[in-house]
């Protein structure tokens, strides 16, 4: 069995496993389907996150099928299931109000805890959720990194006639786009890579800008999704009075206009990941839905043996969404 394994920055590597401990009583193992690589993963890989660690195994993107379970596991073996990357105890303050965001006790996977890009991944069976059988493994993907999206929009009312515009338009800022149009606002979506807003246009009827061409134009709620101070401190003079803004992206800094925040009343929100299982299951409820069109948010598909270049392609800035797919093996 192979991972993938970095050892420090820029040092990937793929590693054989000779052999795995057994099961636990809660634990299962699942056999992985696909793996999505994130921006988070990319900055690992960069060593552009304080609080990743090395060595590690890469990965938290992760759809795969159960094959094996300990005995006090109630999912059935062939069950589908996306994983939840993000460990939370369920026992501090913060998980006592189901901000298990948040928990005290978060170990993140592949940032500062083994990742899930290995062919047999073993996690305790609270990490995992079955997906129905109509969501196809290529949305099934997607179940995790559009949780983030659900999460941040619960922060803010979008809907119908709302104008929302949405800064930078990676993986993440696509997915917002998408569910913003779905939910009937009027949608801007602004990158300054015109790759990006061609993608962002063939997913639906949204009007798309490089960010120089919004002169003094405002909007009810703006989601921060690209991480720069630039696009934090751009954005925040794009909220109308009265508006929101909701950041996903981060960067360690940016500036504040107290002035212009507080003579307009402004609100501001951070948003980190998302609440299980909520937030995934109205990510499958979605999803699920035919309507809502994801499909051209996955760029490309390589088996992960050929993880170089699908790490090339994904930090080009080029691309949408890149899957490594664990089913092929690997002849060493
Ligand atoms: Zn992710
Ligand atoms: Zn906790």
């Amino acid at each position: 069995m192979w991972e993938l394994y970095l050892n420090k920055p820029h040092d990937m590597v793929l590693r054989k496993v000779e052999r795995q401990p057994p099961l636990k009583d809660d634990e299962v193992k699942i056999q992985l389907i696909y793996g999505g690589i994130c921006g988070s993963d990319l900055r690992v890989f960069k060593g552009n996150l304080k609080h990743a660690s090395y060595p590690i195994r890469a990965g938290h993107e992760v759809l795969g099928r159960v094959v094996e379970k300990g005995k006090d596991v109630k999912y059935e073996i062939g069950t589908r299931v996306v994983l939840l990357p993000n460990t939370f105890c369920g026992e501090c303050d913060l998980c006592s109000a189901g901000k298990t965001n948040i928990c005290r006790h978060k170990k993140s996977l592949g940032i500062n805890t083994d990742g899930g890009f290995i062919e047999e991944l073993i996690v305790p069976s609270k990490y995992v959720l079955p997906i129905p059988d109509d969501v196809p493994d290529n949305k099934a993907i997607l179940i995790e990194p559009f949780a983030v999206i659900v999460h941040a929009f619960k922060k803010v009312n979008i809907m119908k006639d709302r104008s929302v515009a949405i800064v930078g338009c990676g993986n993440e800022g696509m997915l917002a786009a998408v569910l913003a149009h779905y939910l009937g606002a009027h949608v801007t979506a602004m990158d300054i890579n015109p790759a990006k807003l061609e993608m962002v246009r063939n997913l639906g009827d949204i009007r798309t800008a490089h960010p120089n061409e919004i002169n003094g134009e405002t909007f009810d709620i703006v989601i921060e999704a690209a991480g720069t101070r630039q696009s934090i401190e751009r954005g925040l003079q794009m909220v109308n009075p009265g508006g929101e803004m909701v950041l996903i992206g981060m960067t360690q800094e940016a500036s504040f206009p107290v002035t212009h925040f507080v003579r307009n009343e402004l609100t501001l929100y951070g948003s980190i990941i998302y609440h299980y299982p909520s937030d995934f299951l109205q990510s499958i409820e979605y999803l699920r839905d035919h309507r809502f069109n994801v499909n051209d948010i996955i760029s490309r598909i390589v088996p992960f043996t050929k993880f170089r270049e699908a790490y090339e392609w994904a930090l080009s800035g080029d691309y949408g969404k890149i899957l490594l797919d664990f089913r092929g093996g690997c002849d060493g």
